[in-house]
Formats: structure tokens, C-alpha cells, sequence
């Protein structure tokens, strides 16, 4: 198999996405490779695909149990052979998987790092073809990275213990330069090809708040994210506990995570929001590495974080299937504080020598700057980021709150100056309604008696909704820009500045909430179809006790409520069906879609299928 055959088989997908193809073509000519993307853009497949060409095993080194489980969960669903080694598994098991893996029953292995120079699994490299190690989330190599792992130190030694070296892709989501130059030493990577692809995600909108009153302020958020999935994240497990105590008083499906939970608990909390089964998580910082769930539609940082990089990987964790999401900050003083007292009593690395330390703590104080920087931008939000992480972009890109706030101010004043020179035009002798009626174009005995419909303005707003229109032209009389006494329309001093002066109006529109993401009409899917393919997924993900993104991601499910296939054929051309899925699932997901049509009565004829046996 081809890798085109290899993605389409195994993941049901057409075509590579930008940057993959740059890597598996490096790793497949058996150059270590480094490849820094950021999340969501397709890490996975990436080391994956060629992993499935490679004549031997490959190797991937994760740093954390959840991950590797929710990865090889994913992989076994698509008919890939693939086990994890980890200390979720008990010595018996281990030796099992081991067993196994001798006769050649896995093609990928994910490993804990400090598995790797085991006595039991060096005996395994020594007896069977290593052809590919992969080190996910490398940055954890580094001490100036987020995550340092000193385990991740002995790879290096585990990949120079082969006779025949396997080739080695590191992968990691942020990595500044520092980090880069030190995964690549660290690790040991021979004259990498080094693939950065643009931290972008073009997906996300950002917007930052300075709330008055927080609580009030995210019920209002989430009133506006109703049925979708979402993290909060806060600064500490005190606010973490108080917030969950709110949410659920007011009747959210939510749950929380922090590291004073014990580990089952979180366990429990965490499988909860994964499987969809609460759609709020509430969380400290400590929640989210690792977490593959891919249809996390916003993510609310309910205080500030302490860094860019920290807030980029958390608010990343929203959009992964490439829906639009949000991610919101909200800010205020006390924030700062906060993470000045976290930087002045670090608990951690405390085998740190104190001039290492004091090193850590002005760095940390200059990236403090940085985030508070990105908390006061009044430019394009996106832009800031970006160009934190060293990337040039435009000036402005229409996805965030400033960018857009921006263009409501621009779009607001043009329409006052139409609605102004309307008012000029008609010799300022109508009323509001009549003016409405011109700039909207409608032809009414009135307009048509007096010649307005020969106006240049006539039908000036006729793509600007109604209720927009008479929402300007009251804002413009409550500013003074028009007077409306006895109810006739006429322009104030005031007005002439902006229609013959180019001065702007001194006011702004409501703020368009409906800008958010939350209610963007632009994809064009069938709601309530979507819905009912969504619990058809929960089912069967909850029969096989496996998170329900894996079953099919968001994306997918979207395309099917759009597409609405009705045979085999169809079915198989969804991306994200592959050979795999579609002869597991294809018939129920069919059936629902042909019984949902019927009930729509889109095709009155269709015999509904029996229903098939559950058969994974
Ligand atoms: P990362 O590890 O970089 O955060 P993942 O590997 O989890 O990202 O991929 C994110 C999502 O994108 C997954 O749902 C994955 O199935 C999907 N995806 C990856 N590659 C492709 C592709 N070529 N076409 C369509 N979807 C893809
Ligand atoms: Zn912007």
C-alpha cells in the first residue's frame, strides 16, 4: 500500500493536510525528522501512516498514560495493531503484551519513557525489527519547555542502543527555539529535517474580557454555548472547586479536575467530559495534556495563565476536528497577582540549584509581561500570539475580538453616513419608518408617491437587516446626531462632521455577540440530524466503553448531517470512514439517517432497512 492507500484505508481520509505529507515523505525516506505543529493539525498521522509502511514496529514514546490510551483506543478502532506498555498495566499484563508483541502482533507500540531501558523491554528490541521511534510531546526533553520530563533525558540512549538505528521523529506542539535546538541534541536526532508548520489555527477566535463581575459574565457565555463542549479553566483548585459548585447549582452538566482530586476521581471526572457524558469540564492547568477529544468547541480561561505558551496549548485544546470554536480570556488585576505569587513560591523543580532558580524566575516574570501583554492588545489578538511564537501575519485577521470590534466601528459609520445623507436627501421632512423604508429598498405607496424610489440612497441598506437599520437610527438620535422632534427626521451639527468632515460617530453599536462562533450559520449542517447521530454514537462508544470521538470525530458526523448517505458508497466517502469503520458501522449510521429522512419526509419512499445487529 501507497500512503494515500495507507490514509484512506486506515483513516478514511482523502488527502494529506498541509505539513504531513512534508514529514511522512522525510520519515518514509528514513531522515529523523522534527516536526512542530501546532495542535489539532494531525500530528498523529503524521508518524502513523509511515508506521504502517515500515516493514518493523514502530515505538512511540508519550509521556502520559491518558494519551497513550486514548491513542491506541483511536488506532484499534481504525484496524490498526497497536498496544500500550505503561504502569496502567499490571506485571502479568505487561508480559502478555509482550508476548504478543515477539510474535508480531502489534504494529505500534506506545511506551512509557521510563520503560525503555527495562531489562524485559531491551530483551523485546533485541528479537524483533524496530523500524521507527517516535518521541510525542518532545518538548518535554527540555527544561525550558512547559513539561520537563527527565525520563524523556533517556531516550537518547535507548535509540543509540541499536545496531541498526530505527529512524526518529520527534513531534511537538510548541516549541520555541530554545526548545527546538534542545530536542534535537537531547534526543539525539541526526541531521533532522526540521518541519514547522504555522502555529495558526484559523479555526479559533479569540477574545479577551475584562469583566466586572466574572460569574455573571461566563453565565452569560454559557447560556450562549448551550450544547456544547467546553473547559473552563482556572488559576487555582480553590476557584476550580468554587466555579463547579456554581455551575451546578444552576442545573450545567458539568465536572471538574485538579490534581487534589484523587486519582480516581479524576480518572472518573476526565472519562466523563471525554465521553461526552458532561459537557463542562472545570479545571486547573493540570487537565488537558494529553486529552485527544476533538470536538471541544470553546474553552474559557476564567483566569489568566502565567505565559503565552501555557495559554495557546490550553485555548488549542478547543477546535481540534477544525470546527470553529472560541477561546475566551477573562481578565482583570487580580489575575496578575496571582501568577506573581505562583512565580515568588514555585513549588516545583525545587532540585533546582538557586541561581537556576532565580534564572526561572525572571524568565517567568518576562513571560508574565508577554501574557499580560496579550491580555491589554487593542490590535489583533491573533497577531500578538503569533508573533510571540516568531511567525509574521497580517495586520489584522478578522477572527478576533479587536479585528472584529474593529469592524463593527467601520461598518457602523458607514451606515450612520448613509442613513445621515439619507435624511439630507429626502429634505429632511420623513420619519423613521419611512427613512427604513428607502434605505431597504421597499417600493410602499408612500416612497413611490414622493419619488424616493429614485433616490441614490434608495435601497442603500438593503443587505443590512431591519432590525440593524432602526437600531443605527435610534443611536444616532440618542447621540444628538439627528433630531427627531414631532417626529420628523433631521440632521444636528453634531452629524455634519461625520457626513462632510470624515469624523467618526462617537458611540458603538450593541457588541455582536452573534459574531461568536456559537452561532455561526456558515456550516451548513442539519442540526437536529447531527444531534441524533450524535447519540447514536454515545451508544455504541458507551457499549464498547471507549470515548465517542473515536467512533466517528465531530467533523465527520457534520459532513454525514449534511451529505445524509443512504448507501454503502456514500458512506465510505465521508472523510473519516475508513475500511475499518465503514463495515463496522455504516449499516446503523445509515439506518438512522434513511428513518430520520423519513420522518422529515425528504424520501417518502425508502424501505427502512432491519435493524442491524450490533456488530463491532
Ligand atoms: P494533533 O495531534 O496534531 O493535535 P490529531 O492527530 O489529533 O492532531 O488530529 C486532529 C484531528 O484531525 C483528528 O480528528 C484527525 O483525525 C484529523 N485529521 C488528521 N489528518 C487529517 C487529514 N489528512 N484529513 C482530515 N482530517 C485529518
Ligand atoms: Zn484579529
Amino acid at each position: 500500500m501507497d500512503k494515500y492507500e495507507v490514509l484512506s484505508e486506515y483513516f478514511g481520509y482523502s488527502s494529506f493536510r498541509e505539513g504531513q505529507l512534508n514529514v511522512i515523505d522525510s520519515l518514509l525516506s528514513g531522515q529523523d525528522t522534527l516536526a512542530v505543529m501546532p495542535t489539532g493539525a494531525g500530528k498523529s498521522i503524521c508518524f502513523q501512516v509511515p508506521a504502517l509502511m515500515f516493514r518493523g514496529i514502530t515505538i512511540v514514546v508519550s509521556p502520559l498514560i491518558s494519551l497513550m490510551k486514548d491513542q491506541v483506543n483511536a488506532l484499534i478502532q481504525n484496524g490498526v495493531k497497536a498496544a500500550y506498555l505503561n504502569s496502567s498495566l499490571n506485571e502479568k499484563q505487561i508480559s502478555l503484551a509482550l508476548t504478543r508483541a515477539r510474535k508480531g502482533a502489534y504494529k505500534i507500540i506506545y511506551v512509557a519513557p521510563e520503560r525503555l531501558n527495562t531489562h524485559a523491554f531491551s530483551a523485546l528490541c533485541d528479537e524483533v525489527e524496530i523500524s521507527m521511534v517516535v518521541v510525542d510531546e518532545a518538548h518535554c526533553v527540555s527544561q525550558w519547555g512547559q513539561d520537563f520530563r527527565p525520563n524523556y533525558l533517556k531516550i537518547k540512549d535507548f535509540v543509540n542502543r541499536f545496531s541498526k538505528r530505527p529512524v526518529v521523529c520527534a513531534c511537538t506542539a510548541t516549541a520555541t527555539e530554545r526548545v527546538r535546538r534542545d530536542i534535537i541534541e537531547l534526543i539525539g536526532l541526526l541531521g533532522p529535517t526540521v518541519s514547522i508548520l504555522s502555529f495558526d489555527r484559523k479555526n479559533l477566535y479569540f477574545e479577551v474580557v475584562k469583566p466586572k463581575n466574572k460569574p455573571e459574565t461566563l453565565k452569560q457565555y454559557l447560556a450562549l454555548y448551550k450544547g456544547r463542549s467546553g473547559i473552563i479553566y482556572c488559576s487555582s483548585r480553590k476557584t476550580t472547586d468554587r466555579l463547579y459548585e456554581v455551575l451546578s447549582a444552576q442545573g450545567l452538566s458539568v465536572t471538574k479536575y485538579h490534581a487534589g482530586l484523587s486519582a480516581q476521581e479524576r480518572k472518573q471526572n476526565q472519562e466523563e467530559f471525554v465521553n461526552d457524558d458532561k459537557q463542562i469540564i472545570v479545571a486547573t492547568n493540570a487537565f488537558g495534556m494529553g486529552i485527544d477529544k476533538s470536538n471541544v468547541s470553546f474553552v474559557i480561561h476564567y483566569n489568566m495563565p502565567g505565559d503565552i505558551e501555557s495559554y495557546y496549548q490550553e485555548a488549542g485544546r478547543a477546535g481540534r476536528d477544525g470546527c470553529s470554536a472560541d477561546c475566551i480570556l477573562m481578565y482583570n488585576a487580580g489575575d496578575i497577582r496571582t501568577q506573581r505569587f505562583f512565580i515568588e513560591n514555585p513549588s516545583e523543580n525545587e532540585e533546582l540549584s538557586s541561581l537556576d532558580a532565580a534564572k526561572l524566575r525572571k524568565l517567568r516574570l518576562r513571560k508574565l509581561d508577554d501574557m499580560i501583554g496579550y491580555a491589554e492588545c487593542t490590535g489583533c489578538l491573533r497577531r500578538y500570539i503569533l508573533s510571540y511564537f516568531g511567525e509574521r501575519t497580517a495586520e489584522k485577521c478578522g477572527n478576533c475580538s479587536s479585528c472584529r470590534n474593529d469592524d463593527n466601528k467601520e461598518s457602523l459609520n458607514q451606515y450612520a453616513k448613509m442613513i445621515l445623507s439619507c435624511i439630507v436627501r429626502t429634505g429632511q421632512n420623513v420619519n423613521s419608518e419611512l427613512i427604513t423604508d428607502i434605505l431597504k429598498g421597499n417600493v410602499t405607496s408612500q416612497v413611490s408617491e414622493k419619488g424616493f424610489d429614485r433616490l441614490s440612497t434608495f435601497g442603500l441598506m438593503k443587505n443590512v437587516p431591519l432590525a440593524k437599520v432602526s437600531e443605527i437610527i435610534n443611536l444616532l438620535i440618542r447621540n444628538g446626531y439627528i433630531d427627531s422632534d414631532g417626529g420628523r427626521l433631521r440632521i444636528t451639527e453634531k452629524s455634519k462632521s461625520v457626513l462632510f468632515s470624515g469624523k467618526s460617530v462617537d458611540f458603538s453599536a450593541r457588541k455582536a455577540r452573534q459574531n461568536l462562533s456559537a452561532d455561526d450559520e456558515s456550516e451548513s449542517f442539519d442540526r437536529d440530524l447531527f444531534d441524533i447521530l450524535k447519540k447514536l454514537r454515545k451508544e455504541i462508544a458507551s457499549s464498547k466503553r471507549i470515548p465517542a470521538f473515536t467512533v466517528f470525530t465531530d467533523a465527520t458526523l457534520k459532513i454525514m448531517s449534511s451529505k445524509k448517505p443512504t448507501n454503502i458508497k456514500e458512506f465510505s466517502e465521508i472523510p473519516g470512514v475508513g475500511e475499518v469503520k465503514k463495515d463496522k458501522y455504516a449499516a446503523l449510521f445509515i439506518r438512522e439517517i434513511k428513518a430520520y429522512e423519513l420522518r422529515t419526509g425528504f424520501q417518502s419512499n425508502a424501505d427502512l432497512p432491519r435493524k442491524p445487529k450490533w456488530n463491532f
